[in-house]
């Protein structure tokens, strides 16, 4: 009796007991609301798109792809894009599993769905996208095997190397820092020396003085004790 319009616009016929909400693009139901990202790194500058409407199956998809297609070629050309980039698309798999929870339209729409097109890794632009894809993963891959490098290189490198070998520090005895701290390059040297700037202590129930440096574990005896610094005055 009003003819008022409906307040979803052109969301098709409300049966009674509640609107049904359907696709903002064609009409069809069911439809849910759905958040597809994209980026574009421009080396300087970049691009943060987002795409969000309450979508049918078929035009959240085509939504997705179109989206990750284009971040995958248009993401990568940016320092900080290089990371925003992969962020972005792991997103939108994110949203593309609430896309495939969605069921198939079943009431189609008054207006032509989105075409949703090939899969993402059947065009060009998932094709192209291999290559950066691959040498992020080989740079995410590569900082495990360093360090995997690394801890077996470590002991078998076996204090032959003069430069990197620690003396250990005893207690009462004196010492001098060759880094700038708090970086540590300490070494013994005799207390009467005018390089003898700080004095070695064992620590007093398991802490240094305030004012105190605390030597690395690696600079004891037994390489697990923390000795206290306290700065010498020289006069
Ligand atoms: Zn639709």
């Amino acid at each position: 009796p009003y003819g008022a319009p409906a307040p979803q616009g052109y969301g098709g016929a409300a049966p009674a007991g509640g609107p049904v909400v359907g696709c903002q693009v064609c009409g069809a139901a069911p439809a849910a609301q759905v958040t597809v990202r994209g980026h574009q790194g421009m080396v300087v500058i970049m691009r943060f798109l987002r795409r969000q409407g309450t979508l049918c199956r078929t035009c959240a998809l085509a939504t997705f792809r179109d989206m990750q297609a284009a971040t995958l070629v248009q993401g990568w050309w940016g320092p900080l894009s290089v990371v925003i980039t992969p962020i972005t698309l792991l997103i939108n798999l994110g949203a593309l599993s609430t896309i495939r929870r969605l069921p198939e339209p079943v009431a189609p729409g008054p207006r032509p769905p989105l075409n949703p097109g090939k899969p993402v890794f059947k065009r060009p632009e998932g094709i192209l996208a291999l290559v950066p894809l691959g040498l992020f993963a080989l740079a995410v891959l590569a900082v495990p095997v360093l360090l995997v490098i690394g801890l077996l290189a470590g002991p078998s490198d076996g204090g032959g190397d003069s430069d990197n070998a620690t003396t250990p520090l005893t207690a009462g005895s004196c010492a001098r820092n060759d880094a700038d701290w708090p970086d540590q390059k300490l070494r013994p040297v005799d207390c009467g020396s005018p390089d003898a700037g700080l004095r070695v202590l064992a620590p007093q129930n398991g802490t240094c003085a305030p004012g105190d440096y605390i030597a690395y574990p690696e600079y004891s005896a037994d390489g697990a004790t923390s000795l206290c610094l306290r700065p010498v005055k020289n006069q």
